[in-house]
């Protein structure tokens, strides 16, 4: 299977450490959104992030790629400190690739367009390579048959798979998503929820923001649940769904599942 080459190439399972946060502060003005946060995720595992809106979700997982800057504290993305005054921010970035709620998708570019552009303007990969790299992974999400239409064409089911897509086709090691299926229509959050399924069953490290318990019961090595800037509990699934510990994280869990 062409697609299963390509995401060979995606990140190494083993016991090394992907990403690690340690007491990351981050200050909006006056407001302290995140407050001490110590994280580790190792390379290969699948972390499911949960809590209240407000908590500190996205900018946490935004941190991992500098979109946002700690106040305070360390990232380290691949063994390369990436808060250090000179890294080489750039290129770490390269490796961590990130899935929004909105798709964000050039709409006067077809989807292949969309899937070409980034490898081959940073990372110079040759444009016939990206090309039939982006058709497999176009493949994988089952939409090969859309490569040539515009995005506005496209359902919004459609049109995050496509986002998928074009992630995978920057080879990140580390694929964050943000809520990727909380702006879609309920008919469409599964066909998104099956693609990351599927891409889970690789070795690729995933950070994923969701509500979807049923998503974080199938893939996640372990949950994490924020609330008000700190991870309040931790755990497998299993331990969320059958005696968290922290009153909150019980009302939280309570008001979704
Ligand atoms: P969550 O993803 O858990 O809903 P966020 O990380 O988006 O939470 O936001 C945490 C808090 O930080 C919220 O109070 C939000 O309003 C605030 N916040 C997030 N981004 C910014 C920003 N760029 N400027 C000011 N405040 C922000
Ligand atoms: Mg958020």
């Amino acid at each position: 299977m062409v697609a299963g080459h390509f995401l060979c190439l995606l990140g190494s399972e083993g016991d090394e450490t992907m990403i690690k946060l340690e007491g990351i502060h981050k200050h909006f003005g006056s407001l302290h959104v995140l407050k001490g946060i110590d994280f580790s995720v190792a390379a290969g595992e699948k972390v499911v992030v949960i809590g209240p809106s407000g908590s500190g979700k996205s900018t946490l997982i935004r941190c991992i790629n500098l979109l946002e800057k700690p106040s305070e504290g360390k990232v380290v993305v691949d063994g390369v400190e990436i808060t250090a005054p000179k890294a080489p921010v750039t290129q770490v970035r390269e490796s961590v690739a990130m899935v929004f709620q909105q798709f964000n998708l050039y709409p006067h570019k077809t989807v292949l367009e969309n899937l070409v552009l980034a490898p081959t303007l940073v990372k110079g990969i040759p444009k016939a390579e990206a090309t039939e790299s982006g058709l497999a992974f176009l493949e994988r999400v089952g939409l090969k048959e859309k490569a040539h239409v515009y995005p506005a064409q496209l359902s919004g089911g459609q049109q995050q798979r496509v986002a998928i897509a074009r992630a995978l086709n920057m080879r990140p090691k580390i694929m964050l998503f943000d809520e990727p299926t909380s702006a879609l229509d309920p008919e469409m959050i599964q066909e998104v929820l099956d693609v990351m399924v599927d891409l889970a069953t690789e070795g690729i490290t995933m950070v994923v923001v969701t509500h979807e318990m049923g998503f974080a019961r199938r893939v996640a090595d372990r949950v994490i649940f924020m609330d008000e800037g700190r991870i309040l509990e931790e755990g497998t699934p299993e331990h969320f769904f059958t005696n968290p510990v922290q009153e909150r994280t019980k009302l939280f869990l309570s008001r979704i599942v």
